[in-house]
Order: structure tokens, then sequence, then C-alpha cells
């Protein structure tokens, strides 16, 4: 794996410009918040851009088809962290099947693989991150840190 010093706006905005096509498909709405400043962290380009696609996907099928809405934030934490948040307004993860999520091949989708979170928490894992899922009131919450350079 080839990791380079990369500003996390620029890989987050090209992922999400990528993805809109797949929000307008489902008619879902995406907006974007980038940090203000520029926040370098030393990744494999390529392997970020894809936990995002997974990330971004699921929000999208989980926002379904009417007012559905996926909102990315980039950020900055304790001057040592960027975050990326991806919230989506969805039903959120049943609580019966929580403790599975993540797990290789474990999907609710008719058409699932099962693999986009496992995948995306092995890469988050290997860049010294770290990755977390959140109910929310209506929807759900997923949290990844990177470490600054
Ligand atoms: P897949 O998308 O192929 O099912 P993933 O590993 O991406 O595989 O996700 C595994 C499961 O986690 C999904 O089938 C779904 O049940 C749950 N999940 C993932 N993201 C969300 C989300 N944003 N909202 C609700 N459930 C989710
Ligand atoms: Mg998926």
């Amino acid at each position: 794996p080839k990791r380079e010093n990369s500003n996390l706006n620029d890989i987050v905005n090209e992922t999400v410009e990528f993805m809109r096509n797949e929000a307008t498909l489902h008619n879902v709405d995406i907006t974007l918040s980038l940090e203000s400043t520029m926040l370098y962290v030393d990744v494999d380009k390529s392997q970020i851009k894809q936990v995002m696609i997974n990330l971004v996907k699921n929000a999208i099928e989980a926002a379904g088809d009417e007012g559905g809405k996926v909102m990315i934030y980039v950020k900055i934490r304790n001057e040592k962290e960027a975050v990326i948040e991806v919230v989506d307004n969805g039903a959120g993860i049943p609580l019966s099947i929580i403790g599975r999520i993540g797990e290789p091949f474990f999907s609710t989708k008719e058409e699932g693989t099962g693999l986009g979170l496992s995948i995306s928490q092995r890469i988050i894992q290997e860049h010294k991150g770290a990755m977390r899922l959140e109910n929310l009131e209506s929807g759900t919450r997923v949290t990844v840190s990177l470490p600054l350079m």
C-alpha cells in the first residue's frame, strides 16, 4: 500500500462528487461540509476513497427513496485527528442485529455482499484510525477518525 501526504478534504470531496449520481438515482440529497483548513493525513488515497464509497453507499441505501438525506462532515478534533462523519436519516440499525454489524458477509440486503463495513474497518485500523457506528434518533452516524500528520 502506497501512503502519501494528502488533504482529507480533497479525498472526501472527490468521493462525494463520484457518488452524486447514485444519490440522485435514489432521490437522496447529499450535503458536504468540509473543514476550512487543510487536513493532512498519511494515507493510501484509493483505500480511503474505497471506505468513503462504502459508507456513503450504505447511507444512501438507508436513507431510502423519499426525502432521504445524507450529510457528510469533515472536521478536526483535538488538533491531532481528522474526523469524517457520514450521517443519514434512514431507519437506523435494528438492535437485534447491531452485534453482527461489520461481520464479514453479514448483510440485511437482498443483494448485499456484507463486506463494505468489514473492509472499511480493516482499512481504517491499518491507518491507525478508528471507525464507529451509532444509532441516532432517526438514522445512523458513522464516524471515522484518522491521525493528522
Ligand atoms: P452491505 O451493504 O452489502 O449489506 P455492509 O458491510 O456495507 O454490507 O453493511 C452491513 C449491514 O450493516 C447492512 O446490510 C445493514 O444492515 C447495516 N448498515 C450499514 N450501514 C447502515 C446504515 N447507514 N443504516 C442502517 N444500517 C446500516
Ligand atoms: Mg454496504
